[in-house]
């Protein structure tokens, strides 16, 4: 089915009040989830609902908790989400770090223990509003591991996204690197399973550690692996991003001596640089302006395919899904109505 952004947020928003949140906490969560969509990131939309509500409905996820503020120590905040919706705890624990940085000119920023935050981009996006530039490593702690480090048949990560965000200047947009460690995230596995797709090749090993197309993989018992990104490069920053996100926020790593409830807990490092207290920021524009109109000069591979920069994908496919609508698959639909029926 198609249906237009403002419609499925208020579908969104009225399931998630039936979880109990307050208007203000469902909507923003709905319209964080509906982004995910329309940035073509599916496996970070409205396709979670149900999933937050299974959460919820075993006591995993905490509607209307509000982030958690542990040491306040200069440059350094740490936040304890404590189950709460991670777009919200998250966004809470950005704005204290974006206003900190306003004083100190940097600021190093943890979050612990929050329910799934999603679209690590949003919390980029939270620093460019003020003209910052982030940096956001990510891990995911109360879940059976899903990505197998390099050289293995068997995971050892969940997709441990980082993000790097830039502020646009006045004729570059933003730059928005967003990405999970793995080649896809699980959600693109359990949207292509939903659609009776297979997936390319060199992206998800079964449990015998032989290479796979489908999908399904990633549910047998035991389960496949997804694979991380850049060979053993990817596999190096998924563990340095359960070193960084698990280890110095406090919430603990994928490691199985921690729990394991089936929930999504994430943690993340964050830093927030004011980049105005390191260099002239007209200079810097004008930088940013050369640099990346240099990448997108090059000759593309593909005369049909332009080179592109990390931000553009997201922001033509926005532009597209306001004209179209977006495309919502008839059983993540209806997994969604079969949540709100039961709440
Ligand atoms: P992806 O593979 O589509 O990569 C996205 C990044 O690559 C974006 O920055 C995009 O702008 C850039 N990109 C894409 N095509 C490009 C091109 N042709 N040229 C230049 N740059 C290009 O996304 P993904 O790795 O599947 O991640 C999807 C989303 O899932 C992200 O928003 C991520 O934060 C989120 N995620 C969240 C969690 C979590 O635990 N909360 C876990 C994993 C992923």
């Amino acid at each position: 089915m198609r249906i237009n952004a403002e419609d499925l947020t208020q579908k969104v928003t009225q399931i998630l009040r039936k979880m109990g949140s307050s208007p203000s906490e469902a909507l923003l969560v709905a319209e964080s989830l509906v982004q995910s969509n329309l940035k073509g990131h599916d496996s970070h939309g409205v396709g979670l609902v149900a999933t937050y509500v299974r959460h919820f409905e075993d006591g995993l996820l905490v509607p209307n908790t509000a982030v958690d503020l542990v040491k306040d120590d200069g440059v350094i905040l740490m936040f304890d989400g404590r189950r709460g919706f991670g777009r919200r705890v998250g966004g809470e624990a950005m704005e204290a770090a974006v206003a900190r940085c306003a004083q100190t000119g940097v600021t190093l920023m943890t979050l612990r223990n929050s329910h799934h935050i999603g679209r690590v981009g949003a919390y980029g996006e939270i620093a460019m509003s003020a003209g910052y530039i982030s940096m956001h490593f990510v891990n995911v702690t109360d879940h059976v591991p899903t990505v197998a480090p390099w050289g293995g048949a068997e995971p050892r990560f969940v997709t441990n996204p980082l993000c790097i965000a830039i502020p646009g200047t006045e004729n570059t947009p933003p730059t928005l690197l967003d990405m999970a460690t793995s080649k896809i995230a699980l959600g693109k596995a359990r949207v292509a399973m939903s659609r009776g797709e297979k997936l390319s090749p060199g992206l998800v090993i079964d449990n015998k550690g032989q290479p796979s197309t489908d999908p399904s993989v990633m549910y047998d018992d035991p389960r496949g692996s997804l694979l991380p990104f850049g060979a053993h490069k990817g596999s190096g920053l998924a563990l340095m991003c359960e070193l960084l996100a698990g280890g110095l926020s406090g919430g603990g790593t994928i490691q199985p001596d921690n729990p394991r409830r089936e929930s999504i807990v994430n943690n993340m490092l964050t830093v927030v640089i004011d980049p105005g207290r390191l260099v002239d920021t007209c200079w810097l524009s004008s930088e940013i302006d050369a640099m990346v109109a240099y990448v997108k000069s090059a000759q593309p591979a593909d005369p049909k395919n332009p080179v592109l920069v990390a931000g553009d994908p997201e922001r033509s496919r926005v532009i597209k899904c306001k004209v179209d609508g977006l495309e919502i698959n008839d059983e993540a639909w209806e997994e969604m109505l079969n949540a709100e029926a039961r709440l």
